[in-house]
């Protein structure tokens, strides 16, 4: 396309009234767009001011310097043949200055402030290009279920009734799952107070009687490769071990492409792949639902499972009250107390605390004359409406609950006794009881199995998955049903443990993610947390020198290798987080409308003054996940912001090329941070590791300025998250007045 520019200034919402326009407009034309003003861009006359050079001068390629982009998007969009690039004018800006002076004059630190947003936008506006979005020839469109319990039965009734042909697949030789086994469930209306019965039969039944829902049972899904779109699924009966060599005949068959430099294209490389395996059943999306697992108590010695009779677990507590009576007394540990009381067992969540409480009713419906059920526990969690059924157990009769400790649990007799310390009433206790239920958690299949069995060149499963506890969640807080592989999305008890009816709220949401991937891959753009993004990485792969860093570390395993390690992209697996973009050394992986040159050119963009002391300059590369929005806030409070600052917007932290930083320190910038999502144990990254990569990425570059003579700590990393954004001005002054300790950038001015 070739483009012709329009750069638009709005003077409005206060940003007229603190910086020079004509300054402003005078940095456009420097860096080489023409700019005009208009009093409010954002109205039908600014709209129509715009469009008027759309139609007249044919402008294309529009640089708006106002507002943050992440309002009025709306009414600054042209299309998708129009590049409209934003300026922050006014969140990081003009309101973070502070009332206007009352002379009318500028401050000098602002308007260089101003200045230099326009000189980026209008860069930014250079170097971005129209995206082609990646459309696969083929698509299927059906939903493979794995796992046929409450979750399964649920999602793939969701997604049949929305059109959608769904293929359920369960390792049992009957659909059912753990919900078969059980005696009742859970409320789920006011008051609250009754168990109900199961409808597992009747969910059974829908499925079976849907003619878009195909049941496979017996069966197990042996590998999954290709990726959203078209995911070449392999069955096999359940228990079957099978044997599988597909990768590396693919990666055979890729690598031949790429010699013949036909494999640059996606498009044929993605074809080849998934026509390897044409006897496989073809899907668009996949549902894991493959339950849970009984966490394991024999660990606590003193607590007798395994050894003693009559002490079990809930789940086979369950059971016996599905198949018959339950004994008179039961103790419900709920914890396995001994030195560590606040500790709970591994797994628990309210659902176990609400497993003891309706478990204590089948003790008591059981033996109307002698029944007691002992709830023994450190937390009793009964949240939202389950709070009332808790009160109604507390005040049945022959129900006792308290806080405490069990330290042991003895045979006595035919009976068992638990010795209880730290209890409500003061006293230790012995009580005598008939059976022990141990509140065993809900472990995720994903934790201690190979559920998924994926055909990607990071492996079967899911990355990291002992660092998430077994969980799968891209996200656990924003993105639900998200795994970390596109195109597969948990809901039910692999994903957390939850009630019934939790499981078909969950259960729905995954099947209409499933959807929402299957419809974006069909329209080449992106699935969540960059929904609708028609971008997806680039590679120049004549200058690869297959190093793998970017296979392995992208987050989603989107790229496969071929046997010398020249990526294999799957662009629909592809969540456009960019972080192989910043591991790649070459620099040979760019997107559209993000490259590594478009940064690297917009850093050098910063005018840097340098015989001015008091004008350090420092650029911070803020993710626009969190770290964006919680500056935009922070402008929307009024809070000032450090006037040697600008900020640079990134996709991700992970995709933070170091590139970027050699070039701001060349250029003579005096300090660089990064400022992005917490990592760890609690993360926040929108793509899981790209914080933590971006971290240790840092650490490698810091040593790389000491051997230059520059200090390591004029680059640094902040945590930050959305909610945090009045603390934005005090971790920026903070860094900032590092660097003054620090100095100007020695370099300045080479
Ligand atoms: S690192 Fe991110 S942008 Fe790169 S291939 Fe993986 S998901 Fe896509
Ligand atoms: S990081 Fe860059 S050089 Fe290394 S394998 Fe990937 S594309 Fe090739």
């Amino acid at each position: 396309m070739k483009k012709v520019y329009g750069a638009y200034l709005c003077t409005g919402c206060g940003i007229g009234n603190v910086l020079d326009v004509d300054g402003l407009k005078d940095a456009a034309s420097d860096a080489g767009i023409a700019m005009n003003d208009h009093s409010c861009l954002c109205g039908a006359d600014g709209r129509a001011f715009i469009e008027k050079d759309i139609a007249e001068k044919g402008v294309n390629t529009i640089v708006v310097c106002a507002c943050s982009p992440r309002v009025m998007q709306h009414e600054f969009y042209f299309g998708e043949q129009t590049i409209t690039v934003r300026g922050n004018l006014r969140e990081h800006v003009a309101w973070t200055a502070g009332e206007a002076k009352e002379d009318g004059s500028v401050d000098d630190f602002l308007q260089e402030m101003g200045a230099d947003y326009v000189r980026l936008a209008v860069t930014r506006a250079q170097k971005t290009e129209i995206p082609v979005p990646y459309k696969m020839e083929s698509i299927s469109k059906k939903i493979l279920v794995m796992g046929g319990g409450i979750a399964g039965l649920t999602a793939a009734k969701e997604a049949a009734n929305a059109g959608y042909e769904v293929t359920l697949v369960e390792k049992d030789s009957q659909l059912g799952g753990k919900a078969l086994g059980w005696r009742k469930m859970f409320p789920t209306a006011y008051p609250y107070s009754a168990l109900e019965n199961p409808n597992i039969q009747q969910m059974i039944a829908d499925v079976q009687a849907n003619n878009k829902i195909s049941v496979k049972t017996g069966c197990e899904v042996a590998r999954i490769g290709g990726s959203p779109g078209q995911f070449n699924v392999t069955l096999k009966s359940a228990g079957e071990t099978t044997e599988w060599d597909a990768p590396a005949k693919v990666s055979a068959e890729l690598n031949d492409l790429i010699t013949k430099g036909e494999a640059e294209d996606p498009n044929k490389g993605l074809q080849k792949y998934t026509s390897l395996n044409p006897d496989g059943l073809m899907f668009g999306a996949v549902v894991l639902a493959t339950g849970w697992k009984p966490a394991d108590v024999s660990q606590y010695e003193h607590l007798g499972y395994g050894t003693l009779a009559n002490v079990v677990t809930n789940a086979e507590f369950e059971k016996l009250a599905k198949n018959g009576k339950v004994p008179a007394r039961v103790a419900f540990v709920q914890s396995p107390g001994g030195k560590d009381h606040d500790k709970d067992f591994p797994y628990c969540n309210s659902v176990t605390s609400m497993v003891a409480l309706k478990q204590a009713n089948y003790v008591v419906e059981d033996n109307p004359v002698d029944g007691m059920a002992y709830i023994l526990y450190q937390h009793m969690r009964t949240p939202g409406n389950t709070e009332l059924f808790y009160k109604g157990m507390q005040a049945k009769d022959g129900v006792f609950m308290t806080k405490a400790a069990v330290t042991k649990v003895a045979a006595a007799g035919n009976g068992l006794t638990v010795d209880v310390e730290d209890n409500l009433l003061g006293e230790n206790l012995q009580i005598e009881v008939d059976m022990v239920v141990l509140a065993a958690g809900m472990v995720p299949t994903t934790a201690t199995e190979s559920v998924i069995n994926l055909a990607y060149r990071q492996g079967p499963a899911f990355l990291d998955l002992d660092l998430f506890d077994g969980y799968a969640d891209s996200h656990f807080i924003c993105f639900p049903y998200e795994t970390r592989r596109t195109g597969v999305y948990n809901c039910g008890g692999v994903r957390k443990a939850e009630t019934m009816e939790e499981t078909i709220d969950d259960a729905t949401g995954a099947a209409l993610k499933a959807i929402q991937c299957i419809e974006s891959a069909n329209r080449g753009v992106s699935v969540h947390p960059r929904s609708g993004d028609q971008t997806y990485p680039d590679f120049f792969f004549s200058r690869c020198t297959q190093c793998k860093r970017c296979t392995e570390e992208c987050p989603f395993g989107a790229l496969d290798d071929d046997e010398k390690g020249t990526p294999l992209p799957n662009p629909t697996r592809c969540r456009r987080c960019g972080t192989c973009m910043g591991a790649c050394p070459e620099r040979i992986i760019n997107f559209a409308d993000y490259s590594i040159d478009m940064i690297g050119s917009m850093v050098k963009a910063i005018e840097v003054p340098d015989d001015d002391e008091d004008k350090l300059r420092i650029v911070v590369f803020v993710c626009e996940n969190d770290a964006y929005p919680a500056i935009d806030m922070s402008g929307m409070h009024r809070n000032k912001i450090n006037r040697l600052v600008r900020f640079i917007p990134v996709r991700c932290l992970g995709s933070m090329n170091m590139v970027w930083i050699k070039d701001a320190m060349s250029s003579g910038i005096d300090g660089a941070l990064l400022l992005g999502c917490k990592y760890g144990d609690d993360y926040q990254c929108h793509f899981v590791k790209g914080s933590e990569i971006a971290t240790k990425r840092m650490e490698n570059i810091g040593e790389t300025l000491g051997s230059l003579g520059l200090e390591p700590e004029r680059c640094g990393v902040r945590e930050i998250a959305i909610s945090d954004y009045d603390k934005i001005p005090a971790i920026l002054d903070e860094f900032v007045e590092e660097i003054i300790a620090m100095g100007p950038n020695p370099f300045k001015g080479f």
